[in-house]
């Protein structure tokens, strides 16, 4: 900002999270002049990552799966250094440890599916049609589908409940940060086709290198870092470092901000529940395993999912050390995301002694991901009025995906209203 701490533009963006990125890179692409006002010290929003001793810690556990399909709109993957995880997860089952592979990806693992304690042969065949359900060749039906939780959708095809509460419930809990179920089968449905026909990633150098990767593309000094936004009125955004004017204004803060800046101006939806998880972060010596496969615990335990995320990224940890990433969904009660339970908890998922583990961080992120409550639309309206949009996950799903989505549509809707689509 200039002067006396006043500017026009074409388009003031609030927010410099995924959904704000996407944006402003649609909008920049077209040529317009646009502002990105962050309130925090960098690009990313929920996707942030700190370096701490030499370890790479995302502010939360989170990955990128690479089927999303809205990503290479916005980004070159190549470029972003890509590590993989095992394509599928460790559960618990009858006190016993199983792997359970993507048989897509693990052909090889499908003998060992079969062969799972759970279900019989009618269950597994009922997961297995729930499965082929979501896949087809595009996206578009599952979006139509009538929505239900997916705890009843799962139900009423016949998935049997030692499979739901084996395998289901405890790989959604980590996705949707509840243990209810009670979020759209529409989403869950998405999802398994996303972890069907994509791997689940993390950039080399941290999550945090998304945002900046699409960040990058955008014309120099169009985002503003520091820029915390107190007011968004009809053609002007008011931060505590100035005034922005411009005929079209995206807010694209995470859905409870945005609720209050769009509250005054009349119209604004209630804001949606929050889903909460506590991500915390141990450095060990060594690991007794060989990849980095997600292991996941039951609903009873106070870890929801756990990974020596450093064996399947190398750059999350210093030369001859282990990062351990743990989550744990917030629920009635939260243990002490590093006391005697965890770490006991810790000790049988791993296979190890977790005793000298060190404590490198805690993230409590009581409000990670909006709700998503059956019934749940997956395009919810991002013009409000009169040059003014909105954007942001809780506009589409609480995903990368969705957050990504809700940019490109935001700024669509933005360059309709100026005459300029093509
Ligand atoms: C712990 C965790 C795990 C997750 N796991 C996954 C996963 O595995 N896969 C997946 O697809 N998704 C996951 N997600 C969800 C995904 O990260 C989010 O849906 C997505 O990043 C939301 O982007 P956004 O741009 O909509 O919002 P945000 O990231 O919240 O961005 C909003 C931006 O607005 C800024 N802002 C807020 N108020 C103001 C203001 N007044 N003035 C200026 N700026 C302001 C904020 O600082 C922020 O940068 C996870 C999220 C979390 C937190």
């Amino acid at each position: 900002m200039t002067g006396p701490h006043e500017e026009s533009v074409d388009v003031a963006v609030v927010g410099a999270g995924l959904a704000g990125l996407a944006c402003a890179r649609t909008l920049a692409g077209h040529g317009l002049d646009v502002r990105v006002l962050e309130a925090g010290d960098a690009v990313g929003g929920r996707v942030r990552t700190d370096v701490v001793d030499g370890f790479r810690l995302d502010r939360g556990f989170q990955v990128l799966n690479t089927g999303y399909p809205e990503l290479r709109r916005v980004v070159d993957l190549d470029a972003l250094g890509l590590r993989a995880f095992d394509p599928g997860v460790a559960v618990r089952i009858d006190g016993e440890r199983a792997a359970v592979l993507n048989p897509v990806r693990r052909p090889t693992a499908l003998a060992s599916l079969l062969r799972l304690p759970v279900g019989g042969a009618r269950g597994k065949l009922a997961l297995a049609r729930y499965v082929a359900g979501c896949l087809g060749p595009s996206a578009a039906p599952i979006r139509r589908r009538p929505d239900v939780p997916a705890a009843e959708a799962w139900r009423v095809a016949g998935i049997p409940p030692d499979v739901v509460n084996g395998l289901l419930r405890p790989f959604f809990a980590g996705v949707l940060l509840e243990q209810g179920m009670s979020s759209s089968r529409r989403f869950t449905d998405f999802m398994v086709r996303m972890f069907v026909v994509g791997l689940s990633t993390v950039p080399g150098e941290g999550m945090q290198r998304l945002p900046e990767a699409i960040a990058s593309g955008l014309p120099e000094g169009t985002v503003r870092l520091g820029a915390r936004v107190q007011r968004v009125l009809p053609g002007r955004v008011v931060a505590d470092v100035g005034t922005v004017r411009a005929p079209a204004v995206v807010v694209a803060a995470d859905p409870w901000t945005a609720h209050d800046l769009l509250e005054p101006l009349g119209g604004a939806e209630p804001a949606p529940a929050p889903h909460g998880v506590t991500t915390v972060y141990h450095a060990a010596e060594d690991h007794p395993g060989a990849s980095g496969l997600l292991l996941l615990d039951s609903a009873s335990s106070p870890v929801t999912s756990t990974i020596a995320i450093s064996k399947a990224a190398p750059g999350y940890a210093p030369p001859g050390r282990v990062l351990v990433s743990t989550s744990m969904v917030h629920g009635a009660v939260l243990p002490d995301p590093d006391g005697d339970e965890v770490r006991r908890t810790l000790a049988r998922l791993h296979g190890t002694d977790t005793s000298r583990w060190e404590h490198l961080a805690t993230y409590d992120l009581p409000r990670a991901l909006p709700a998503m409550p059956a019934p749940h639309p997956m395009r919810r309206p991002v013009r409000l009025g009169e040059g003014l949009y909105v954007a942001g996950d809780h506009r589409d799903t609480s995903s990368i995906q969705g957050a990504l989505v809700s940019g490109r549509r935001a700024a669509t809707a933005v360059l309709a209203d100026l005459g300029l689509t093509t």
